[in-house]
């Protein structure tokens, strides 16, 4: 009692080193080795080397990244490199620790091949365990060990890989911004070999050339997005785009969504949703910050598809004016929703924020019982998700046989504060929308 020893965790970390380590570790251990051994040593490396070029895809290995430390990475796709031999190749690798928006393209001397792992053709096994698996056990894996899929089944996430492999277009630019993009989006074909496109900010047609924009621009007579404009607040703008009226901008605007999002499913049949675009205006006109798009009509009372702040307006609150936005449309419609699943990493911190901020305002001001149901019926919030928000907060408790929301006060400001800020609030009274299914 009261005597300070080696903390237990210590003693297991050295047991249990990280096994990518480890591997490091061994190799480097080789070449302290005696001079004899060592020369044989770096023998054996170099025909290990041979054999091992290039790398297969799906190998994994540690590379060095920006922070000039290895960290491992899982070799996604190989290329030739342009001036080299037949054998030199760069590889575009996904760092597993990182989101996927961190994958890249990478030269052989990044890579350390003494830590390559034996290959294995991970396709045909993951292939292979997916059919054998039910999709809750994939499900389960998934979210054990796939850093940011939690919540994509096997068919989805299948679907994911096949479309998120390699990011193709590196930059766009919208608009007064450049912007380096995230992830891949499947543009039409002959805009494959171009690293740049130029968008209309207005319009958001695409071109691969700078000319091609500004002789565009002369002509667009565009000034915001096409739709009606449903919401005007101070220098704050939201259109509601009908996908089948205006489908040309529908499908512009997935093109150059998906450059910023993960698990969004390219929807080509735009027909079935409204895109609601958030902008800023000035007297040039107005400029989309972001959107979220929402299907006509959802039987799993989905009021919000997939929702994107632009990166360079990002951090200012509009991804919780979008989200906040979508549930007052619901409250209009006197509906409860619910975002589509998957979320995004970014979406659900987003909406884990939002749903805290909403429901723990109402429970500091409420005096006396109040049920799920009831907070449901305020707030247009599923009491699916509500009641999740509640437990990960440990704000429920188990009571003679029953749920009980438990709100002490003072725990309910510190998970406010954590929270963090509401961003900006949407201003009801300036809310012009007739819901679509009363729309003529
Ligand atoms: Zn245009």
């Amino acid at each position: 009692m009261g005597s300070i020893g080696t903390p237990p965790s210590a003693e297991n970390g050295s047991a249990n080193p990280n096994p990518a380590t480890a591997a490091c570790d061994q190799s480097i251990d080789g070449y302290r080795a005696s001079s004899n051994e060592r020369a044989l040593e770096s023998d054996v490396s170099k025909k290990r080397k041979s054999s091992i070029l290039p790398l297969e895809v799906g190998t994994r290995v540690m590379c060095r990244w920006r922070d000039s430390k290895y960290h491992p990475v899982k070799v996604i796709e190989r290329r030739r490199t342009h001036c080299g031999g037949p054998n030199d190749y760069e590889y575009y690798v996904h760092y597993t620790e990182f989101n996927r928006r961190l994958d890249e393209w990478v030269k052989l001397d990044q890579l350390d091949l003494d830590s390559v792992e034996a290959v294995v053709d991970e396709k045909v096994e993951d292939k292979v365990t997916s059919l054998k698996m039910t999709r809750h056990q994939k499900r389960k894996i998934d979210e054990t060990h796939v850093e940011g899929h939690e919540e994509l089944d096997a068919a989805s996430l299948r679907e994911h890989e096949e479309f998120t492999k390699v990011k193709n277009i590196a930059t766009i630019e919208l608009g007064r911004y450049e912007i380096e993009t995230w992830y891949f989006s499947p543009f039409p074909p002959e805009y494959n070999d171009s690293l740049k496109l130029y968008f209309c900010e207005f319009c958001l047609n695409f071109m691969k050339r700078k000319e091609q924009l500004q002789r565009h621009m002369r002509k667009c007579d565009l000034k915001h997005p096409p739709g009606d404009e449903i919401y005007r607040s101070g220098t704050l703008s939201m259109f509601e785009v009908d996908g089948k009226k205006n489908k040309v901008y529908g499908q512009n605007l997935c093109y150059l969504a998906k450059l910023f999002l993960d698990h969004k499913t390219l929807y080509y049949d735009v027909d079935l949703f409204l895109f609601y675009i958030l902008c800023e205006c000035d007297d040039r006109g107005c400029h989309m910050v972001g959107y979220f798009s929402k299907e006509k009509h959802s039987e799993e009372s989905y009021n919000l598809a997939c929702i994107l702040t632009l990166p360079p307006y990002q951090r200012k609150g509009y991804g919780k004016f979008l989200i906040a936005f979508s549930y007052e449309l619901s409250k209009k419609e006197g509906k409860v929703g619910t975002p589509e699943r998957p979320l995004s990493d970014l979406g659900l911190l987003s909406y884990r924020g939002y749903w805290t901020r909403v429901l723990l305002d109402i429970l500091k001001k409420h005096k006396g019982n109040i049920s799920i149901k009831e907070l449901s019926d305020m707030t247009a919030i599923k009491a699916d998700d509500i009641l999740t928000t509640l437990q990960s907060l440990e704000l429920i408790q188990y009571r003679k046989g029953q749920h009980v929301i438990c709100a002490d006060p003072k725990v309910l400001d510190r998970h406010l504060k954590a929270a963090g800020r509401g961003g900006l609030d949407v201003d009801v009274s300036k809310l012009i929308w007739t819901p679509y299914k009363d729309q003529g």
